[in-house]
């Protein structure tokens, strides 16, 4: 037993208006009430986050922002600071997405400056690290991830580390219906841990929850959650079913 708790996060992206953000909190928390070995996260749009969390507060769901600033507030047009996030109780936050890599020019040194910036304020940091599919092919995969942990977490030292969460979330298997193999997944965060363990100790990556995250669906989750390595899931398409989602807590 590793001892670390499994969690289960679900990424709405840019999906849901706030009406039926509440609709979908009403149905999802009679269906999540008896999941107590596993921490659930959810993570609503920005124009959501204040009703969410209302909606669940006493509940053991947390509420988690999709990215925010590093700056403590400024003339930064379209931008969210950590305090904002705070002021309305969100515990979370994820970081570096392969979205928001992709189409938003995020980068590790901007990741390394959100990583501290929410720990240095309260909030989690979920940080988001994978390959592209050529990468995969290529043989580049550690070489990527390697890069990607130095620089995101350049800024943060062992103890921090252990109170973070990471998800790897191979590009390639994002929204594509193409998951991983659990033997993939397991191997890939293997690595990622082993990763950690050089850059901040081996108490430190022992302890750090990592998560898997691309096309997790209630039929494949409980394969997932076997291996010893795999602490979790971040889920995106699927968990806009709050029955699904349930599912996924429940690990199928
Ligand atoms: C995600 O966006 O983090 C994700 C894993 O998406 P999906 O589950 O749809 O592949």
């Amino acid at each position: 037993m590793s001892g670390r708790i499994p969690v289960i996060a679900g990424n709405w992206k840019m999906f849901k208006t706030n009406s039926e953000a509440g609709a979908y909190v009403a149905e999802l928390l009679p269906l999540v009430a008896d999941a107590d070995s596993v921490e659930i996260i959810i993570c609503p749009p920005f124009t959501s986050l204040a009703e969410v969390r209302r909606e669940t507060e006493g509940s053991r769901v947390r509420v988690a922002a999709q990215n925010v600033h590093f700056e403590p507030e400024g003339a930064f047009t379209g931008e969210i600071s950590l305090g904002m996030l705070r002021e309305i109780g969100i515990s979370d936050v994820i970081l570096g997405h392969s979205e928001r890599r992709q189409y938003f020019c995020e980068n590790d040194a901007d990741l390394a400056r959100k990583v501290s910036a929410a720990l240095g304020a309260g909030i989690r940091p979920i940080l988001c690290v994978g390959e592209s599919d050529q990468e995969r092919e290529s043989g580049r995969t550690g070489e990527k991830l390697g890069s990607q942990l130095r620089g995101g977490l350049a800024s943060i030292d062992g103890g921090q580390l252990a109170g973070m969460i990471v998800a790897y979330e191979p590009i390639w298997a994002i929204g594509t219906g193409k998951t991983a193999t659990p033997q993939i997944a397991q191997e890939t965060i293997s690595f990622i841990r082993g990763t950690l363990a050089q850059q901040f100790g081996a108490e430190a990556a022992a302890s750090v929850r990592i998560l898997y995250g691309g096309s997790v669906k209630p039929g494949n989750i409980s394969e997932l959650m076997t291996e010893p390595d795999i602490d979790g899931a971040l889920v995106g398409g699927a968990c806009l079913s709050a029955t699904d989602f349930a599912q996924i807590v429940k690990f199928g």
